[in-house]
This record gives structure tokens, sequence and C-alpha cells, in this order.
């Protein structure tokens, strides 16, 4: 989601989970034809291992669990109602004996009018709609799940609307199932294993537009705008106009889109942008008053391939997903409408960092317990920055080298910021421990001191730096920093020079005495100079 954020905060639960993975989902909904409460099936596939735990623990908050089928406890014994525990937070249900490494399959029936998560209320025309908003553990506020971006699997939605309804959610459409009395049941397909926090659907009158595909090879991406109808004119030729191109710009950068089609989606999220897989929803304000812009786009777009099929583990390594994002949504730009877009964009992103109030802590904030809270300049901008400035130290075709090996070996997985440094030292060749201890857990950032001093006998410019930054922040290493002189006639000198320790001198032979010294004139890394001559 794009960094302006509203709303509640949830500490991060600490339990470790147990050695049981979930395989897969199937979510059959129906939804209302009016008031707040729905009716639901989940079927959750597990797979255990051979001294796994005997018992499946959901997360689910705030419903009523109606009864829960399971496998038997002998193998004669049929899949059946089994006792089952629930305190309003969590669901537990024995599993009996674990018989082989087969996927067994828990039921759940429930009930319910959720509190959050999946929201039945009127669109902006008044309309009755539904739209599920999950990030970061709300998907528990209506799915039972076990709500962890670690705990990946793909999933399935049959869901059943009053009639006049569309109904979109992640994966591939499969079929519109008509029933009694006008309603229809809709089936999505997800079978890449996604997180739970991206596991949405949207339902209620809206008017789909089909954008050209997006096409690398012989891959084809559906490609959808989904708007309620007053809007549907503006979305296609505004934001959306260039739907397709994004995701074909990243696919040349990064690699094939990670899923089965791409549905942009006018929506109640309560973010400026969520990135559900294969169904990105926006909030509904700026499709009305006419001003949402393509940058979300970008950064929403570019979420499917980092966050969404390359997940963080743990909120914590939230520049991961909000980071790459943020960077992606300028390179995409620039890659469709000229550096100067890269210029500003990372301008902008830096100069949003600095004055942020988190400088003083580390991008990767162990110690932040409210995960709503790392929806800030450290993950985005900071984030955003880390990338450009590794691109800068490993070079350009090390950087993409690393990038791509990166999506291509953790795609439909989770990781951590040490997943992502070890594929960029091996594209590198070279230890970058280095760069990501001092721009992942320092805080802050270099403040440099710049004093110069021409010698006009010699030609020679003497050029002190310090990093003046405070000691808590510790040092950092420009590989390759920048200065610029300029005169008033003649061009302008460039020199380049490996900052690593707290002072350094540096002189170079200049032919006249600078009006003007510059440091980073490129804005390649994120730190402030000040620049002054000596007497
Ligand atoms: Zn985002």
């Amino acid at each position: 989601m794009p960094a302006i954020v509203v709303g509640g905060a949830r500490a991060q639960s600490a339990s470790p989970r147990p050695p049981l993975r979930i395989v897969s989902y199937v979510f059959r909904v129906a939804l209302p034809d009016s008031g707040g409460a729905f009716a639901a099936q989940a079927v959750v596939g597990l797979r255990r291992a051979k001294a796994g735990p005997d018992s499946l623990v959901l997360d689910l908050v705030g419903l009523t669990v109606d009864s829960v089928t399971a496998p038997g406890a002998t193998r004669a014994a049929r899949h059946g109602r089994r006792p089952f525990a629930y305190d309003g937070r969590e669901i537990r249900v024995a599993l009996g004996p674990r018989r082989g490494a087969g996927v067994e399959t828990v039921t759940v029936f429930y009930h319910g009018a959720p509190t959050d998560g999946l929201f039945l209320r009127p669109d902006a025309r008044g309309r009755p709609s539904a739209f599920a908003d999950d990030w970061p553990d709300r998907a528990r506020d209506w799915i039972p799940s076990v709500d962890d971006p670690a705990d990946k699997a793909p999933v399935r939605w049959e869901v059943s609307v009053p009639a006049g309804w569309e109904v979109v959610a992640n994966g591939r459409f499969m079929r519109r199932e008509p029933a009694a009395s006008g309603r229809a049941t809709w089936i999505y397909d997800e079978r890449r294993p996604i997180p739970t926090y991206t596991m949405v659907l949207g339902a209620g009158r809206m008017t789909i537009s089909r954008h050209r595909p997006a096409v690398l090879g012989n891959d084809s991406v559906p490609i959808e705008v989904w708007a309620e109808p007053e809007d549907s004119a503006f979305a296609d030729s505004v934001p959306f106009r260039r739907a397709t191109e994004i995701v074909e710009t990243m696919e040349r950068l990064v690699g094939p889109f990670p899923f089965e089609k791409l549905a942009q989606v006018e929506s109640s999220t309560r973010y400026g942008g969520m990135e559900n897989s294969t169904a990105i929803f926006y909030p509904e304000q700026p499709y009305v008053a006419r001003r949402l812009t393509e940058g979300v786009v970008r950064h929403e777009t570019a979420h499917q391939w980092f966050g969404d099929a390359v997940t963080e583990r743990d909120f914590h390594d939230l520049w991961l997903s909000e980071g790459f994002a943020d960077y992606f949504a300028v390179v995409v730009g620039a890659a469709l409408d000229g550096d100067s877009v890269m210029q500003r964009g990372m301008a902008g992103l830096m100069r949003g960092y600095l004055r942020s109030p988190v400088v003083g802590r580390p991008l990767v904030d162990s110690a932040e317990t409210v995960l709503t809270r790392l929806l800030n300049a450290n993950s985005y901008n900071k984030g955003a920055c880390v990338l450009h400035m590794l691109r800068r130290t490993v070079g350009d075709s090390a950087f993409w080298r690393g990038i791509r090996a990166y999506y291509r070996e953790y795609r439909d997985s989770s990781v951590t910021s040490a997943d992502f440094e070890r594929v960029m030292e091996r594209a590198a060749g070279r230890q970058l421990g280095w760069f990501f201890a001092e721009w992942l857990h320092q805080p802050g950032y270099p403040q440099l001191d710049v004093a110069w001093r021409w010698d006009s006998a010699g030609h020679r410019l003497s050029i002190d730096l310090a990093q003046v930054q405070p000691a808590a922040w510790g040092r950092f290493t420009l590989p390759a920093l920048t200065l610029e002189f300029s005169s008033g006639s003649g061009q302008a000198i460039r020199r380049t020079v490996a900052l690593s320790s707290a002072r350094q001198s540096v002189q170079w032979d200049v032919p006249q005495r600078p009006t003007d010294v510059r440091v980073d004139p490129d804005g390649d890394w994120l730190l402030t100079a000040q620049v002054h001559p000596q007497p």
C-alpha cells in the first residue's frame, strides 16, 4: 500500500508456529441481500511433520463457529464432525494421529457480522457492496486462517451474491454459477501461494473493463479495471491508462508476472491502495474526486512481485515489500517517461525520509511491536533509497542480475533481509554485509561537513570531509561519493572519493578557484552535506 494510513494497531503475535503448514484454503462465502452478517465455510488443507502437533489452531476473531469437520481418529473412521474449542480469537481442533504425509483437511462452518476485515456497506453511490481489507492481520477478522505472512497458501473462492452483483477475488476467474432467486456463485482459483493479508473478495455493482493483456513471450496476463459505473471512464483513461504497460515494464525489468491475472479495483479499502494478489484494491474517494494518479498504480502493481510473490517472512522486514514498491514505482515511471522521473522521484523519497520522525530508528526496527507503526518512512522511503544506493554500490548489471535472481529464487515463498543480502552478494561477487549493516541496522544517515580550500599558487583544491552525524547512528561507507566543482567559466569538474572514515582529506589539481562545490550532485546517496570554504 502507499504510505498514508489510518486505523488501528495490533501487536504482532510472538508465539512460535508449530511444524504444521497450510497448503490450501477454500472459502465458500454467502453474502447477504441486506445487513452486515454473512455465513461461510473454510476448507483448510494442511500438512504435518511426523512429530507435528496433534491439533490445528486457526485465527478467527469475533465470529460464531457452528461446527468443524476433520478426518477421523482411525483409518476406518470417516471425515466427520469433531469437537473444537473457540475462545473468540482462536479455533482449536484435535487432529488425531497423523496417517502418512498426505494433505489433511479441516472444514470450519461459521457465520457472523465481522467488525473488521470484511466490510458490508454501501458504496459511494449508496449501492450495497462488500470488500475485504486484511493488512496486516485482519484476515482473521473474517476468514479462519493461519494469519501469518510466513505461511502462504493457494486459495479458492466460491462467493454467492445477490442478483446484479459482480465479484472479484484472487486468482483466475473459473465460472459463474446461477442459482435460484437470481443469486449467483462466482468461483475464482489462485493456485500460487499468497499471504493471508492479500486474500480478498470484492463484490457489488461494478463495470469491468478489459485492457490489452500484458504479453511476455508466450505468456499473456489479462488486465482488468473494475470500477463503479460512474467512475469507469475516468479509471480507464487516467490512473489505469497504462495499466498494461506498467506490468510489461516490470516483467522486462524483474521477470514474469507472478499470477494468473491482474484486476485494478475500486473498493472501500482504508489504505491509499492495497496490493491484494491479482486484485489490487484502491479507495473510492480518489475516484469520485477524480484525483487518483498513476504513481499509486505503479507502486501497487510492483507489489505483485515484491510483497505478494516474494513476501517478507516477518513484518519487521516490511521494506522488502514497501521499499521495493516505492523504488519500482519510480524506476517504472522512469522507464516509461524518462530519467527526470528517476531524479525527481528519488529526491522526493529522500526529502520525505529526512523530515520524518523515524530517522533515529533503524530501518529494520525489531523493537517495534505495533505493526501499523512499521508503515513509516524507514520501510518506504529509506527502503527505496537502500535499493538505489545498492545499485550505485554494485553497479547496474550486478544489481539487475541480483534482483532477477532474488525474484526467481524466492517467488512463491517468504524471505528475510538476509536472504536478499545473500542473493545480492552472489550477483555482485563480493561481501555486502557492511552495506546492509549500515543501512538496515544502523539508524540515520551520513551528515557530512565538507570544508574546501583552493591554493592559488599550486592550483590545488583541498577538501576535508567529516561525518558529523550523532555518534549513536554510527559511521557510513560511501564507496563512490561524487564532488562537483564549478567556476564562472568552463565546464564543471567532477571527482569521486571513497568515503569510509569519520574524517578524510583529499586533494586534486583544479585549474580555477571554484565558485560552487556540490556534494553528490546526482543524489545517489541518502545524506546531507554542509559545504563551506575554509578561510
Ligand atoms: Zn505498498
